[in-house]
């Protein structure tokens, strides 16, 4: 981060309605650390950014969205707009994740790249998500996709407001997470294509209280996106207190 914060991104997926968004919310609040270094963000589904907006002000957690379409206006039944988002006070905004790539046709082309800019036109930041599936890594092309991915996605993308997220797909959801060096190495070279020292990139896939403190330690990684872990709000709270 600019700020040289380590980020923590919590991602709810399609789970909690707003009762328990809320019995989250007054749990957590209260468990983590006052003093706390992290830049905490929760992206709960849509239908709890309202509720879960009102109850963050005046607290240093922040709210993120799950998706975001590339226009503002539009018929497209069942989408959400970054100017609907900015509305709630969105300040992140997750694009490509895996789960959401298996919904959607053609992932990386031209939408990935509206989309970032959609983001970035509301004053949103965008985590765009890159990674390889298991098949890919054992041929020893992770670096190849990456690649593909960051090209297709980032033209004429302001770098300035981004962060990267590096997802190996074979460890989201799977309890099997990458090894912090090779996560570390992988991030490294993804900051080397982009050309820029100061981007945020995080790793995710599968980010436990046991491997935590081998992630964190590593240079090259400025946080982590925690899925199954991020339901529970002590569990959530235990890694931005570590
Ligand atoms: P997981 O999810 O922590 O449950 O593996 C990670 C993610 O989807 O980013």
């Amino acid at each position: 981060m600019k700020n040289g914060k380590k980020l923590i991104v919590a991602n709810w997926k399609m789970h909690k309605t707003q009762t328990e968004s809320l019995e989250f919310l007054n749990f957590f609040l209260n468990e983590i650390k006052k003093d706390h270094d992290r830049e905490v963000i929760l992206f709960p589904p849509f239908t709890s950014l309202g509720v879960i907006s009102k109850h963050l002000y005046g607290t240093k957690v922040r709210l993120g969205a799950q998706n975001i379409h590339w226009d503002d206006y539009g018929s497209y039944t069942g989408s959400i707009s970054g100017l609907m988002l900015g509305e709630l006070d969105v300040k992140y905004v997750i694009v490509n994740h895996y789960e959401r790539l298996r919904c959607e046709q053609n992932p990386y082309d031209k939408m990935t790249n509206l989309r970032l800019k959609a983001a970035q036109r509301h004053a949103i930041t965008p985590i765009l998500c890159v990674g390889e599936t298991q098949e890919q890594r054992n041929a020893d092309e992770t670096e190849k996709i990456i690649d593909t991915q960051l090209s297709n996605a980032l033209s004429d993308v302001d770098l300035n407001n981004l962060i990267i997220g590096y997802e190996s797909i074979w460890a989201i959801g799977t309890g099997e997470s990458c090894k912090p060096s090779e996560a570390n190495r992988i991030i490294a070279w993804i900051r080397k294509q982009l050309g820029k020292k100061d981007i945020p990139i995080i790793y995710g896939g599968s980010v436990t209280h046991s491997n935590i403190k081998g992630i964190m330690a590593q240079p090259e990684i400025n946080g982590v996106m925690v899925g199954s872990l991020s339901l529970d709000p002590t569990s959530l709270a235990r890694i931005v207190n570590f």
